[in-house]
Formats: C-alpha cells, sequence, structure tokens
C-alpha cells in the first residue's frame, strides 16, 4: 500500500495552499498537489489581493510577500463611447499599515503562499495532475495521479482544483456550467515604466490605483473591465458571461483590442509593451451555484466551489478563508478519528454563517437580473454620460432648467414608469 496522508489539497492556487499551510501547522501529514510547473504558472487573475483573510493566516505578510503595490485608490467608470462618468475613492490611510488591498502578479504571490505551506510541513509535488478521485464504499479514499503508480491515500481528500473542478463533477457535486453561470475574462499585462505609470494615475512611490469600467468596455454588454497598476505594468482586460458573449457574438480577444483602443483609454496604455496574454473563466453564478462542499472523506473549496463575489471583485480571499475554514473541519474530524460526510459538514456550516455565503445570497439575485435586463448597462450607461455632459456644458441654459431637460431625456427614452421599474428593481438586486 501506496504512503497515505492525513489530507490531499489538490491544487496550489489561494484556497489549496490556504488549507494545506493551516493543515500542516496543525502537525497533519500533507501532501499539496499542483498540475503547473510551479504555483501560480497557470494562475490567471486581475490582480488584487485583500490584506484582511491573507492576514488571519500569515500576520503582517506584506512585510515579506511579493506584492506590487498597495491600493490607494479605486475609481469606477462608466464608459460611453467617448466619454465616462467616474467615481471612486482615494484615501492615503490604505497607503500605510496595516493596507486595504495590493496588486499582484500570481507568479510570484502563489510561489511565495505555497513556500510558506512547504515551511509549516506540507509536502508540494508540482506538475503532476490528479485524474480522478479514489472512491471506495461511497467514501473518497485517495487521488489517482497522471504518474506512474500515482495512486497516493488520504483520510480527507481537499479539492482546490478550481473553477472547471473537473473532480468534484467526477463526484457529482457539480453540474456542467449554464453559460450564465461563469464569465470568459481575457487579460493581458503591458509593462511599462513605473514613473510613466505614477504621472498617468497620479501616484507616487508604492501607491496603487484600481479601476473598474462598465459599459462601452463591454459594448454594452453585462461584464466589467479592469485596469490595474503594478510596480513596472498594468493589467488590463476584460470579460462576460460566456451567455452574454455567444448571445451578442463577441470574441474575447476582440473586446480587449477594443477596450485597448478605445479613446479614454489608449492613451494611459500608449508607450507601454504587452508581456502576456492570458484567459480564464471566473465562476459567476453565486449564492445558487455553490455545489455540495463536503462529502465522505471530501471537500471543495475556492473557486471550485463556485466562491466568487463578482460585484465585489472577491475570489482569491474567499478562496484563502475557504481553505482556512475546511482546514478547521479536516483538524476536527481528525481529532473525532470521523471522516464522513456529517463529520464534515462543519466545513460547510463555517462557510454558510461566514462572510463568504452571507455576501454571495446578499447578490445572489443581481447577476440574474442584470443579464435579464440589459438595459443597465446598454442604455443607462450612455443615458449618465449624456445628462453629465448636459449637466456640465456651460451654455446659458439657467440650471433648474438644465435639470428638467435631463430628467425629461431619460423619462422620453425610457418612460417614467419603466425608469421607475429599473431603478427598483436595481436596489432590490444590490440591497
Ligand atoms: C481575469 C481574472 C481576474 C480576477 N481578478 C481578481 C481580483 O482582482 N481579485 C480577486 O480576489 N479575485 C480575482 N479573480 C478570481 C480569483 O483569481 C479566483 O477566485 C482565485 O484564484 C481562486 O483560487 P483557487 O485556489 O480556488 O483556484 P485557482 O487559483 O484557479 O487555483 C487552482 C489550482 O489548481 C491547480 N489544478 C487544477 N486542476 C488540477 C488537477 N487536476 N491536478 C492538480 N492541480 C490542479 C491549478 O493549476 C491551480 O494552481 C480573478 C479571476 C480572473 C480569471
Amino acid at each position: 500500500m501506496p504512503e497515505k496522508f492525513d489530507v490531499i489539497v489538490v491544487g496550489a492556487g489561494p484556497a489549496g495552499t490556504a488549507c494545506a499551510l493551516q493543515t500542516a501547522r496543525a502537525g497533519l501529514k500533507v501532501l499539496l498537489i499542483e498540475r503547473g510547473e510551479y504555483p501560480g504558472s497557470k494562475n490567471v487573475m486581475g490582480g488584487v489581493l485583500y490584506r484582511k483573510q491573507l492576514e488571519e493566516l500569515i500576520p503582517e505578510f506584506w512585510k515579506e510577500a511579493p506584492l506590487e503595490r498597495p491600493i490607494i485608490e479605486q475609481r469606477f467608470w462608466m464608459l460611453d463611447k467617448e466619454s465616462v462618468v467616474s467615481f471612486g475613492y482615494k484615501g492615503l490611510e490604505w497607503g500605510a499599515e496595516p493596507y486595504n488591498n495590493f496588486t499582484i502578479l500570481r507568479a510570484q504571490f502563489d510561489q511565495w503562499f505555497a513556500q510558506k505551506a512547504v515551511e509549516a510541513g506540507a509536502l508540494l509535488i508540482n506538475e503532476t495532475v490528479v485524474t480522478e478521485c479514489i472512491v471506495e464504499n461511497s467514501k473518497v479514499i485517495g487521488v489517482r495521479t497522471d504518474r506512474p503508480d500515482g495512486e497516493l491515500y488520504a483520510d480527507v481528500v481537499v479539492l482546490a482544483d478550481g473553477v472547471n473542478s473537473l473532480l468534484s463533477k467526477q463526484l457529482g457535486f457539480h453540474k456542467e456550467f449554464r453559460p450564465d453561470e461563469v464569465a470568459l475574462t481575457v487579460m493581458e499585462v503591458i509593462n511599462m515604466p513605473k514613473e510613466k505609470i505614477n504621472d498617468r494615475f497620479n501616484l507616487e512611490e508604492n501607491q496603487g490605483t484600481t479601476i473598474e469600467i462598465f459599459g462601452d468596455s463591454t459594448k454594452g454588454n453585462l461584464g466589467t473591465a479592469f485596469l490595474y497598476t503594478n510596480k513596472e505594468s498594468l493589467n488590463i482586460g476584460v470579460g462576460t458571461t460566456l451567455s452574454s458573449m455567444i448571445k451578442a457574438r463577441l470574441k474575447p480577444y476582440d473586446l480587449l483590442d477594443y477596450l485597448k483602443n478605445h479613446p479614454l483609454v489608449k492613451p494611459i496604455l500608449q508607450g507601454g509593451e504587452s508581456a502576456e496574454y492570458l484567459a480564464h473563466l471566473i465562476p459567476e453564478g453565486g449564492f445558487r451555484s455553490v455545489p455540495k462542499v463536503a462529502g465522505n472523506g471530501v471537500l471543495v473549496v475556492g473557486d471550485a466551489a463556485q466562491l466568487v463575489n463578482a460585484i465585489h471583485r472577491e475570489g482569491s480571499n474567499m478562496a484563502m478563508y475557504s481553505g482556512k475554514l475546511a482546514a478547521e473541519a479536516v483538524i476536527k474530524a481528525k481529532e473525532r478519528n470521523n471522516y464522513s460526510e456529517s463529520s464534515l459538514n462543519s466545513y460547510r456550516e463555517a462557510l454558510y454563517g461566514s462572510f463568504i455565503m452571507k455576501d454571495l445570497e446578499k447578490y445572489k439575485d443581481a447577476a440574474h437580473i442584470f443579464e435579464k435586463h440589459p438595459q443597465y448597462f446598454k442604455e443607462y450607461v450612455p443615458m449618465m454620460n449624456k445628462a453629465m455632459s448636459k449637466f456640465f456644458t456651460v451654455d446659458g441654459t439657467p440650471k433648474r432648467d438644465k435639470q428638467k431637460q435631463i430628467m425629461k431625456s431619460i423619462t422620453a427614452e425610457r418612460g417614467t414608469i419603466r425608469v421607475i421599474q429599473d431603478m427598483y428593481r436595481a436596489w432590490k438586486a444590490v440591497k
């Protein structure tokens, strides 16, 4: 019989590594399996890492982790063809300890994070694909890998294999995605000297900006684009739900080109050099798409469990936190020497009691509503732009008359009742 572990974690992304780190710290015998050449080599992310959930695992991690810039400004752009309505928040307090969030490059960050799990005692093996879970008497007892004699055994297997999670599909936890449950996002890393970045974004040394872009960035389809500052590069990306892409016959790379050539985006990128193109799915089905997360001898964490809050751009923090909760459940199960579904269900309970499921529940209807009612992105964004242009153009019209004209043009385009209905529906979706 091959060597047996207390826990095998499949996937060394934020979710799997957090779980491996915590279980190894508790003295368990942990194996972390990653298919990439090294952790992060295959991973894609816009790049915003939140401080809170990682700090719970590694206090003051910002003193040693490979981070790009602390974010001191978060902007939101409602983009039209040749104009933008923007709002946001810039706070210098975010540029000092304990910080709020940082941009990161996953290829560097994931390696560093996985090394922490290794230092805590986990065994990491790279370039190894887990092909299936080994199931005996309805209990997961290990995994089969693509290596010769590649069967490995454990009391618990934690599936942290990302959005596609073929392994939880194999166990019947997941069905195939509906096209409205996932977003396809493409992004590019554009190298640029740091002085240029600082000038263009009005930043000092070690300060960063994020811009989330709605409206014309996705040609009015449900989705968003982003532009984030790294030390010496920018991350620019755009994505829509697969269903929107199919319906509008969009090609992801054409959409990114369209964004990069938008007259308000192009000058920001000017002089930059394309370094990398990446594409990935994001699970955006929300609360109703979360699969079964605990079974006999098995737990599902992170993107594999569809734990992404698309409205707040939170994924990696939820992945880490779910990995931590899964580790706590595994440690408890070990103390009880009981790895049944009912024992491991303490993970499910903790997950549903945490901010993760509370936030996903809060927005459970949002994506479906915005997808069903395309006017929010297609009609209201241009309307807002027109309204602002009118409001700020000094043409001798008294301001009260201007306000009346703006209201009239909005209600004339959609009708008063429909505008009220739209506003009420949007408020209900995010309240
Ligand atoms: C374009 C884009 C932008 C994003 N921007 C942000 C952002 O700004 N902020 C944020 O918080 N989140 C963001 N996210 C979401 C975030 O990236 C994910 O939520 C997060 O990475 C999930 O972590 P994970 O560990 O669950 O999965 P992953 O990071 O996908 O890691 C899964 C790991 O499992 C490995 N693996 C998969 N299958 C196997 C197998 N069979 N055998 C062995 N190894 C396997 C993979 O190689 C990978 O290393 C973004 C996502 C995308 C695609």
